[in-house]
């Protein structure tokens, strides 16, 4: 059976209908969807967080460089949804700043225990 589809000069598309449709694969609806996307004629990517490589939580600059490498690779290879990436782009910001000033907070603990600790403040300070 032939695709039922008209041409725009009149004539009638070539095609062989799908089975039990009347129009082709390139004509009939869902076929055409499928083939072309929904959008633009481009096939829409779904992307699935299992294909991607679990991480630990990261606690360092290390583990965040580690964590940010390879989702460049999951971008490129397109199982990694561009948005998401995105996020974990500016949530890395966040990571190390926080990194940053956990890192102060702990010398300036020991160094305020030092000063508290040290000969000169044993009897006067405080
Ligand atoms: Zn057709």
């Amino acid at each position: 059976m032939q695709c039922k589809k008209k041409k725009w000069d009149g004539g009638q598309c070539g095609a062989s209908a799908l089975t039990g449709k009347k129009y082709c694969a390139l004509h009939s609806e869902p076929g055409r969807a499928a083939l072309l996307g929904s959008k633009g004629g481009r096939r829409r990517t779904v992307y699935s967080p299992e294909a991607l490589k679990d991480f630990p939580t990261p606690k360092s600059a290390a583990d965040l460089r580690d964590l940010l490498a390879q989702s460049i690779i999951e971008i490129r290879a397109g199982t990694l949804d561009p948005k998401l990436a995105n996020s974990i782009s500016y949530l890395g910001v966040g990571f190390l700043r926080a990194l940053d000033v956990s890192e102060v907070e702990k010398r300036l603990d020991a160094l305020e225990h030092e000063i508290r600790n040290s000969p000169a403040n044993k009897d006067g300070g405080r």
